[in-house]
């Protein structure tokens, strides 16, 4: 039933405009209105986004380097790389989510310096264009099935000249997460359905279309998983 219309994209556009927005803001953000599970997914986050940060300036300074922060949410990842001098343009299905990115964005980066404020546009991955050097797409994939997964991969690694980070929930911990899954994504909604990725099958979207995998990372804690994988043209 999932892909009737391509019914679940605007299901996922409705859940992170309205409920999601609220419930995910308040994970991805620093007040104590949070539960226990809430703030484990909270410290979770931000070791994944710490990891993403690593795994770039690794490779050398990203200044003056363009990024596409593909689904940016509410900007945790844009706003440390726009920190960085990074050019970003960070884009999210949900308008809720983006402007709440440029209003962080412009509180947190004001008076700073030698810095571009990131470009914020409401867009889906599927119809973004253009041309950046990395392409990082975090915490986005949970959101499709397999099927829908490749021809994502595909279309975000068309954008990127020689990097594109993705980070997914993995399939290894399937088991794991169900028993906490309920925890994560309570509700009847279909938005709150989770889809968990094998990594052959992520490896193999990406050998399709001349990636290949150079760096591997993995964020566990109690509640949340994250598998981060980096890719290069092969
Ligand atoms: N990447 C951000 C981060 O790690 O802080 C946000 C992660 S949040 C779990 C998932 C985000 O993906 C939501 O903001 C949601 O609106 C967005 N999203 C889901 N499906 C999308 C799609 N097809 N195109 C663009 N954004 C999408």
């Amino acid at each position: 039933a999932e892909e009737v219309g391509g019914g679940d994209k605007e299901v996922v556009r409705e859940y992170f405009t309205n409920d999601g927005f609220q419930r995910w803001k308040k994970i991805y953000g620093d007040t104590d209105e949070v539960n226990k599970v809430q703030l484990d997914i909270r410290i979770g986050h931000a070791k994944t986004v710490e990891n993403v940060m690593k795994m770039l300036t690794d490779e050398g300074p990203l200044r003056g380097v363009s990024v596409c922060d593909a689904g940016c949410g509410t900007g945790c990842l844009s706003i440390p790389l726009a920190k960085e001098g990074a050019i970003v343009s960070a884009s999210d299905i949900s308008p809720s989510m983006v402007s709440e990115a440029e209003k962080q964005a412009r509180e947190e980066l004001a008076g700073i310096d030698d810095l571009q404020m990131p470009k914020f546009e409401v867009s889906d991955l599927e119809s973004l264009t253009g041309k950046y050097d990395t392409v990082v797409c975090l915490d986005v994939m949970i959101h499709y099935p397999q099927s829908k997964a490749d021809a994502m991969i595909a279309h975000l690694a068309s954008l990127a000249e020689n990097r594109l980070i993705l980070s997914f929930a993995p399939k290894t911990l399937y088991y794991d997460l169900l028993k906490r899954i309920g925890e994560l994504f309570p509700g009847p909604s279909k938005a709150t359905r989770a889809y968990l990725h094998a990594e052959a099958d992520i490896e193999r979207a990406l050998q399709k279309v001349g990636w290949k995998i150079r760096k591997r990372g993995l964020t566990t804690t109690q509640f949340y998983f994250s598998r981060i994988v980096e890719a290069v043209p092969s």
